[in-house]
């Protein structure tokens, strides 16, 4: 079913892709690591998921969503434990026996227990371990962290990654990341003082959907929970949606929920759609006002160029912000994917983001 809002996890319920997927199984057996980029919603964990299924190798992917932002080390464990807890039946009790000797590990039955306080796993070892038993058994493992910007704090995991990288051959990385600039600062690829520093990656980025492709998806959508579709409302929701996946697929079940399928349910896409996207922009815009600011500028004014949004910003203030001070408020807004420059200009990533600004902008006036 495409007009499902979980990220989908069997290739039959992944829309298209097949080149995104043929990148990342030609990439297996030479990449020390993958990167999924895109803005959200585009589909990065559901791609992941089938992705990893779909690749014949066993896999653990280590959800680190609900982890403080700067995570302890027994922190980050307990997140691996659950991990290889989730694992694939099919290959958890081989990687299982395969650790018994490692220290820190207990096993008990089918569950898998890191011990975290000090005397208890090293990660490093363990993953030492598995890439051997992997090695042996004629397969890659592979390790994956879903929207892995949200962990900062010390280099604990890019120190770990670049390890793996190094020594463990038959071990893949695949990370995923909205925010791209905040991911790439993470893994500070581009800092000499890091340990992931100028290092080789494949980067698989997870477009928007043409116009065809959102045709596409809507039309087999509607046929799949059999609901007929106008073609003027079909071209209407691509028009505003942006071939978003999540978008298109949000539009898809309300129409689904209401059996109906006309332009005012495209609208009340967009302004459900509109409000969450507010709500995540929210979250920057209470770091300092002058997100909002230059946020709701751009919604009502669409794109902008640099001294533009720097004459709303000293308007506002009634002095003159500093130019150094623009730019780093205009680069953290591109690293987190909520703006981009197109020819000189700054934009709203996503129009639906636009859509709830213009409805209730993030500051009061
Ligand atoms: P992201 O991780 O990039 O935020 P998700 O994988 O969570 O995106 O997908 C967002 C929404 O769109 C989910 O409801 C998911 O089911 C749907 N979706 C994304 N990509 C596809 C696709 N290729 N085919 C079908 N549904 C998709
Ligand atoms: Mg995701």
């Amino acid at each position: 079913m495409l007009f499902d809002m979980r990220p989908k996890t069997r290739r039959e319920d992944l829309f298209d892709r097949d080149p995104e997927l043929k990148k990342f199984n030609d990439s297996l057996p030479h990449a020390a690591l993958i990167v999924v980029t895109g803005l959200r919603r585009t589909g990065k964990t559901s791609f992941l998921d089938v992705a990893l299924s779909c690749s014949n190798h066993p896999y653990v992917i280590v959800d680190v969503r609900d982890l403080p932002t700067v995570p302890s080390r027994a922190e980050i464990i307990k997140k691996v434990d659950e991990a290889f807890n989730k694992m694939d039946k099919k290959w958890k009790t081989p990687v299982s026996a395969a650790l018994k000797h490692v220290k820190g590990v207990y096993l008990a039955g089918a569950s898998i227990t890191f011990g975290w306080d000090k005397k208890g796993i090293d990660l490093a070892a363990l993953l030492d371990e598995i890439d051997a038993w992997a090695k042996k058994n004629n397969q890659l493992f592979l390790l994956a962290f879903d929207e892995i910007q949200l962990v900062r704090g010390d280099k604990y995991l890019p120190r770990l990654l670049a390890r793996i990288a190094d020594t463990n051959r038959n071990t893949v990385i695949v990370i995923t990341g909205s925010e791209v600039g905040l991911l790439y600062d993470f893994l500070g690829f581009d800092n000499p003082e890091s340990p992931l520093f100028g290092r080789h990656f494949v980067e698989i980025s997870m477009s928007s959907f043409t116009s065809e492709q959102s045709k596409e998806f809507l039309k087999l959508g509607f046929k799949q929970v059999d609901i007929k579709c106008p073609d003027e409302v079909i071209d209407y929701a691509i028009e505003k949606l942006d071939g978003v996946a999540g978008w298109l697929t949000l539009f898809g079940l309300k129409s689904q929920e209401s059996k109906t399928c006309t332009k005012e349910v495209v609208d009340e896409t967009l302004d459900v759609g509109g409000r969450l996207a507010r709500s995540e922009a929210l979250k920057i815009a209470k770091f300092s006002h002058r997100y909002g600011l230059i946020l709701d500028f751009l919604a009502q004014n669409g794109e902008k160029p640099w001294s533009a949004i720097k004459d709303v910003l000293d308007a506002n203030e009634g002095r003159k912000v500093t130019n150094t001070a623009v730019t780093e408020l205009l680069n953290r807004l591109i690293k987190t994917n909520v703006l981009m420059k197109v020819n000189g200009n700054y934009r709203i990533s996503d129009p639906i983001l636009t859509h709830g600004l213009q409805r209730e902008p993030l500051c009061r006036s």
